[in-house]
């Protein structure tokens, strides 16, 4: 067995001056800068820390000759185009704990071609980062040079990649909640050019998070959610920190989950153009059942962003994206994109009319959500157990266990960060969904009771 990792599944996460300190973001600097080589593009969400890790992870790039092109404070998904459309660029490093408590932040690493890096590449850094690491001579070390166009670049992709025309159109009023993140500039400015009258909430940089938890969850939105009852705006829109996803709110003030805007927006690229559509097997069948409809295929793949963009590069797919709110437009670029998501949802409103109706309109799934706790140790054999004990059903181990009923399935699946086992259940009729849940969730716990 190898160490423990230092990445995780969404990069370096920890506690500032705890976890993540500036030493460690020198070594991450250095390990990094080692592997990608040339030019690397560094970016940072509005967390109060993200000056120190910049200024820490520069410096190590550079003591290993690596030239910095600091883009400043933008969503990931910019740093990530900014990547992907020069050639002159190896690689891109993004300073953000996401949808973490603002104590948090994190080292995110991004290929050349712009897509989140691999668990192989996310090895090898990992692997040098233990060692002594070579660092160049004076006159070699790199340079470091500050561009201030990846904001703007990325809003007119954005824009180029959707019908802006019946957009401005449609007249639209939004309520637009950025969590005092990374889209504080950029969208505003998107909303703007697509001539959107904007009420603005927690759109200033702060990186204390003051206005809300970054996490966009029901929960979380109860501002969002009231300022929506109370005026005539078409649609609330919600980023995390780093603004790769966003969450809608319809203009009654009802919060949409993610895979219902999967769906829709499923129904919208399938409107110009029928292929295949990508998502983890953890996904509501809702969003199958549409792609079908649709004359579109599903392809399921295991839980994770990287994962969907890489698949969705690899089949051609047209669209694809994650129950959390984070969806991959592969004409724009293979990774969750915020700005994407809300410049097309609002074509789907201009060209479909109120979200509320369009809501109503999909399919109708129950689904449970459990965790269970579950040693590391044991989770290897509760699978080969369940493997067993299950007759009755079919069985899809693409990321867990997927146990496939004729009106539902359940999905139980170890957590690779915590010690836990997390079991959905979904059917159409809501007491078969939970009495699934509930016949799994004492299963898994007889057998380890009987360990
Ligand atoms: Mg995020």
């Amino acid at each position: 067995m190898s160490a423990p990792r230092l990445f995780g599944t969404n990069g370096v996460r920890g506690v500032v001056n705890q976890e993540l300190t500036s030493e460690l973001a020198l070594q991450m600097g250095k390990a990094i800068g080692t592997v990608m080589k040339g030019t690397v593009a560094v970016a940072a969400d509005t967390r109060a820390s993200g000056h120190m890790i910049r200024a820490a992870l520069s410096a190590g790039l550079m003591s290993v000759g690596v030239h910095v092109v600091i883009l400043g404070v933008v969503p990931t998904p910019a740093l990530q185009y900014y990547v992907k459309t020069r050639d002159n660029v190896s690689g891109g490093v993004m300073i953000t704990a996401s949808h973490n408590p603002p104590q948090f932040n994190g080292i995110k690493c991004i290929s050349a071609d712009g897509t989140e890096a691999s668990k192989e590449e996310e090895r090898e850094i990992e692997i040098l980062f233990d060692t002594e690491i070579p660092t160049r001579s004076w006159d070699e070390i790199g340079t470091i040079d500050h561009v201030n166009e990846a904001g703007k670049e990325y809003v007119n992709a954005v824009l180029s990649n959707v019908d802006t025309d019946t957009i401005k159109n449609a007249n639209l009023t939004v309520c637009l909640d950025c969590a005092n993140g990374a889209a504080f500039e950029t969208a505003p400015s998107m909303l703007k050019k697509l001539q959107i009258k904007t009420v603005t909430l927690n759109c200033n940089a702060q990186g204390e998070f003051p206005g809300r938890p970054s996490e966009p969850t029901e929960e979380n939105l109860s501002d969002l959610i009231t300022l929506m009852k109370n005026t005539n705006a078409s649609l609330g829109i919600a980023h995390d920190g780093d603004a790769d996803r966003c969450v809608f709110i319809t203009e009654k003030g009802d919060f949409v989950s993610g895979d219902k805007s999967l769906a829709l927006l499923a129904k919208l690229e399938l409107s110009k153009k029928k292929g295949k559509v990508v998502t983890p097997v953890s996904s509501s069948s809702m969003v199958e059942e549409v792609v079908n409809k649709e004359g579109g295929t599903l392809v399921y793949t295991a839980v994770g962003s990287p994962i969907v963009a890489r698949k969705m590069k690899e089949c051609g797919a047209i669209f694809g994206g994650e129950e959390n709110g984070g969806l991959i437009f592969p004409d724009m670029q293979y990774c969750r994109d915020g700005a994407m998501t809300v410049a097309k949802m609002l074509e789907c409103i201009a060209i479909y009319g109120p979200l509320s109706e369009q809501v109503a309109e999909l399919p109708v799934y129950y689904t449970q959500k459990r965790k269970l706790a579950c040693p590391n140790g044991l989770k290897d054999s509760v699978i080969e157990y369940l493997k067993d004990a299950v007759t009755d059903a079919n069985i899809d181990d693409t990321d867990g266990l997927k146990i496939i009923y004729d009106d539902g399935w359940v999905l139980v699946r170890p957590s690779g960060t915590e010690p836990i086992f997390r079991v959905y259940s979904e059917s159409k009729n809501e007491a078969v969904s939970v009495s699934r849940a509930d016949e799994y969730e004492s299963m898994v716990a007889k057998f380890l009771e009987s360990r």
